[in-house]
């Protein structure tokens, strides 16, 4: 029987990267505490912040919900919000709100949902369709991140938060910083990192507490809790540039244990040491909504005017 390392229990979970074995106590302890280091070494949070919780009803998202809601019971003065964006999604979103609203019930944590459909006039599968019958490639996950965006955004101020906190675990961000370079855009690259902070004033900072956590770790911790979470996966996964880097970077983490982890201190101090030299877009406003821009529009209003919403 492999022991835990801690205490001498039975393990339920040997960190290949590390070399520890730990039982379900530890390991659900670790956890914890990895989420504690991560917002202690980044500074992510201030004892006040109204922190809006992105949650999809994955088991990511719960697994932060979970964790952050113990984390705020010693901080009286700050308030977590759950913000679930539907984007219209069908046969997926439905059964996700109702794991994310149950969830929040559960925990005593107000929750906000925002649609696509009612902010934005069309659904993401309207946004596919309509790409069809106008002869343009439907680029779902585009559509996607650049609507929700701005629907977090729209939240942020309704609800007037200071920090919007995302379940983004250790895969997800070192993806992202290599998706970034796969797509040559290095002023994304430099704002991939745990800790986004908008140059755009009333835009709050964007933080990742879960990105010294493994992917596979979450959602060990997510089973051994016994969360209930959305089991299917979107139908639109899989079409894009970042689930090719995912299986590379799961082939090199399987060969290499703990690459994951150099990859991300590499990225952050060549981000940090890149910050110097590259230049932020100049901030305008959407000459349409209002909403910071970079250009004559926002990217949603861009998007939207496309489709001529
Ligand atoms: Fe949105 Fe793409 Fe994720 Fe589906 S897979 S939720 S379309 S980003
Ligand atoms: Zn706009």
């Amino acid at each position: 029987m492999l022991k835990c390392q801690r205490c001498g229990e039975e393990a339920v979970y040997k960190r290949i990267y590390s070399g520890e074995a730990l039982c379900r106590r530890h390991f659900l302890k670790s956890i914890d505490d990895r989420v504690r280091l991560a917002i202690k070494r980044y500074k992510m949070f201030s004892p006040d912040d109204r922190i809006g919780l992105a949650l999809s009803g994955g088991k990511d998202s719960l697994t932060l919900l979970y964790i952050l809601s113990k984390i705020e019971r010693a901080f009286p003065e700050a308030k977590l919000i759950a913000i679930t964006v539907d984007e219209g999604i069908k046969g997926y979103r439905r059964a996700a709100l109702r794991i994310a609203s149950e969830a929040c019930e559960k925990l005593k944590i107000p929750h906000h949902i925002y649609g696509f459909k009612k902010l934005f006039g069309l659904t993401l599968d309207e946004l596919v369709r309509i790409a069809f019958e106008i002869g343009l490639k439907p680029r779902p996950c585009i559509y996607c991140g650049i609507l929700r965006r701005k629907a977090l955004n729209i939240a942020s101020e309704e609800l007037k938060l200071s920090k919007i906190a995302t379940a983004h675990n250790l895969d997800d961000v070192v993806q992202t910083y290599m998706l970034n370079l796969a797509h040559g855009d290095i002023y994304r690259f430099i704002t991939s990192g745990p800790v986004t902070e908008s140059k755009f004033t009333g835009v709050p900072t964007r933080v990742k507490p879960m990105v010294l956590i493994p992917e596979r770790e979450v959602s060990l911790y997510a089973a051994l809790m016994g969360f209930k979470f959305q089991p299917t996966q979107c139908p639109y996964t899989g079409s894009s540039l970042r689930s090719d880097v995912r299986v590379l970077i799961n082939r090199l983490e399987s060969k290499h244990p703990s690459i994951m982890f150099t990859l991300l201190k590499s990225f952050e101090e060549i981000a940090n040491n890149l910050k110097q030299s590259v230049e932020s877009p100049k901030v305008r406003k959407c000459s349409v909504c209002g909403s910071p821009a970079t250009g004559d529009l926002c990217k949603a209003c861009e998007l939207l005017a496309k489709f001529k919403v």
